[in-house]
């Protein structure tokens, strides 16, 4: 069973610059984005799409995400 509704996933699309599309992440319940990495909640089918929410996991990638200095480093405290 896919994480969330495969037509609400098609019209995703990551908050950070790029918009790019997300991968499902199903064992971690996770949308990932394919430029930034950044992992988006999914709870009961909706996804959190918030940068604040976001999860920075290991390979997160800051040059791609191009975000504003200061949310990518909360997010490596954080991640
Ligand atoms: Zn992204």
């Amino acid at each position: 069973m896919p994480l969330i509704d495969p037509q609400l996933k098609e019209i995703l699309v990551c908050p950070c610059p790029h918009h790019a599309p997300l991968d499902e992440d199903e064992a971690a319940s996770r949308l990932r984005c394919q430029k930034c990495r950044l992992a988006f909640v999914v709870d009961d089918g909706l996804p959190i799409m918030l940068l604040e929410e976001a999860e920075a996991g290991a390979d997160f990638n800051p040059q791609e995400c191009g975000a504003a200095e200061e949310v990518t480093a909360e997010l490596k405290a954080t991640g």
